[in-house]
């Protein structure tokens, strides 16, 4: 059907504008995914552009740290990557939504192979620092998932049983959702929860005289008091729609997408350029940066797209209006740290049974990150924390020696063959990683009412660009989204400008 073309293809998310943008030069700050979007769909209309990007690399966020990566953080010990050749750790993006077409559309277009992210693993381990029989210990997520959904279908159950719910209900419905809480907690005849195989053997099953043996289920009440349904536990993948199956990566690492757009317009990328000053004149924008060797220069454009994030841009001299200013400084950026450490061998898969998905616990680590990528091969790198907040702050606080440490003791807690089998690490704190200086912007509804609207107008010639002008904030998407509204705007406006001109000559 799709031959004879009685069928649409899969939605493509096109961008397609009508009309020349010839002759106008665009300024584009920030070579990461919001500025290099923009420049790729100006230069399809036409337009000229140069994008300035203060570090040696595009991608920004988009960050994929290999053998020899060197970085130094802002007030920072100066480190490089020993991974080994061919390993790697995505220490910005990492996953991509099954709903975000836009930023599918674009490794459809420039053609980067996907592999599936497995975000959700029931082999996973929670692990409680703190009081409680099933505390200090880790315990498989599938057995606390599969408990729990137990112990409230059972809790309901009665609760329906007894006329103790506040709804009136039909009998049938009733029956009905009785129902559903015996398949969804697999209860017992009675309405009992006793246990199910969901939640794994203590012998698996094999061949001939072996049925296996089952695990018993924890008690309601030690799972409660050993906090292992505190928040730092809630079921985050399941629940929230970004994080949900299917997620997919780039095989290969993060970066093969800006990759993908550096080849397309790596050749306007000015390397090395850091934005010092933006300036709004009669004829368009003046941005004056330093180059790669420190001379201060200048360069005129027609129209600036600036995608610099709030925090960095807060830092950089320029004539904006008092909105744009105060939403500047006023948008609140989320700390985050992320670590990854390199092992000489996968005990995780051969030991643990453990192929991608996220381990969680209460300490300053809070999560560990299984590969995705190479199931089965020799060595590999884990993300060893992933943390945010208070604790991205604490741990970013630390050396860089003394980060790898808490996340070998922690993380040690959990997977005891840490020990033996560590080899190198790589760790960054996204709020003190200069030209970012935060993870990605958080609004409230309040700074959304108050600061976001300023953002979405342009400032005379200089159009907002980049994750924090979007509502898919934290998301590639949010960048590809936000540049595309930003040529969307400039080109109509540049569009209606000429039809004006056009109108008075003729
Ligand atoms: C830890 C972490 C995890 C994430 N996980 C995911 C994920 O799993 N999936 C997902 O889709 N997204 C994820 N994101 C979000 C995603 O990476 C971002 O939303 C996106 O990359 C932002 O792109 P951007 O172009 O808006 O900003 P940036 O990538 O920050 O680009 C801005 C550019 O401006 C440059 N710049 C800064 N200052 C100056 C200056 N003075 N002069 C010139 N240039 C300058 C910077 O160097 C940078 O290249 C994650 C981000 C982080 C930090």
């Amino acid at each position: 059907m799709l031959a004879l073309g009685l069928l649409k293809t899969a939605p493509a998310e096109a961008f397609n504008l009508e009309g020349k943008g010839t002759g106008k030069h665009i300024i584009i700050l920030g070579a990461g995914l919001a500025g290099m979007t923009a420049a790729y769909e100006l230069k399809k209309l036409g337009y000229k552009c140069t994008i300035l990007e203060a570090r040696s690399r595009a991608g920004g966020r988009v960050w994929t740290v290999r053998k020899g990566t060197r970085e130094t953080e802002i007030g920072g010990e100066e480190q490089t990557a020993k991974l080994e050749q061919g390993l790697y750790f995505n220490a910005g993006a990492a996953r991509i939504p099954h709903q975000h077409e836009i930023s599918l559309h674009y490794c459809r277009e420039l053609k980067v192979p996907l592999e599936t992210y497995n975000n959700i693993n029931e082999a996973g381990f929670i692990y409680n620092d703190g009081e409680g029989a099933l505390a200090n210990k880790r315990v498989r997520i599938r057995e606390i998932h599969n408990d729990m959904r137990g112990y409230t279908s059972e809790l309901l159950a009665k609760a329906i049983d007894q006329d103790a719910l506040d709804r009136p209900m039909t009998v049938e419905d009733k029956e009905v959702l009785i129902e559903y809480l015996r398949a969804e907690g697999e209860l017992d005849p009675d309405k009992l929860y006793k246990g199910t195989p969901r939640r794994g053997y203590t012998t698996p099953p094999g061949a001939g005289n072996a049925p296996g043996k089952l695990a018993d289920p924890y008690e309601l009440s030690e799972i409660i008091r050993s906090g292992l349904i505190g928040h730092s536990f809630y079921n985050i993948g399941d629940y929230i729609y970004e994080q949900q199956m299917t997620m997919m990566q780039p095989v290969g690492g993060m970066d093969r997408i800006s990759d993908a757009f550096e080849r397309q317009v790596g050749k306007d990328i000015e390397y090395g350029a850091e934005v010092r000053e933006i300036r709004k004149t009669t004829a368009g924008a003046r941005v004056i940066y330093a180059n790669g060797s420190g001379k201060v220069k200048e360069i005129m454009g027609d129209y600036c797209i600036c995608t610099i994030p709030l925090p960095v841009l807060s830092g950089i001299a320029s004539d904006f209006s008092s909105p744009v200013l105060r939403a500047i400084d006023s948008v609140a950026y989320y700390e985050a740290g992320k670590i990854g450490l390199q092992f000489k061998r996968r005990f995780w898969e051969e030991d643990e049974h453990i192929y991608g998905g996220i381990s969680r616990t209460n300490m300053d680590i809070h999560q560990i990150f299984y590969p995705s990528n190479d199931f089965l091969s020799k060595k590999g790198v884990l993300v060893g924390y992933y943390n945010f907040g208070e604790k991205a702050v604490k741990v970013g606080d630390l050396s860089l020696a003394a980060r790898e440490k808490l996340a070998l003791e922690q993380g040690g807690r959990i997977h005891p063959q840490y020990w033996e089998e560590f080899e190198a690490s790589f760790s960054l704190a996204w709020h003190k990683t200069r030209y970012s200086q935060g993870a990605f912007a958080t609004y409230t509804s309040d700074s959304r009412e108050r600061f976001y609207p300023a953002l979405l107008q342009p400032d005379g010639p200089v159009y907002f660009a980049g994750e924090h002008t979007s509502y898919l904030t934290a998301w590639m998407a949010g960048a590809f989204e936000s540049a595309r509204r930003s040529v969307r705007d400039l080109h109509a406006r540049v569009m209606s400008t000429q039809q004006a001109q056009a109108e008075v000559k003729g």
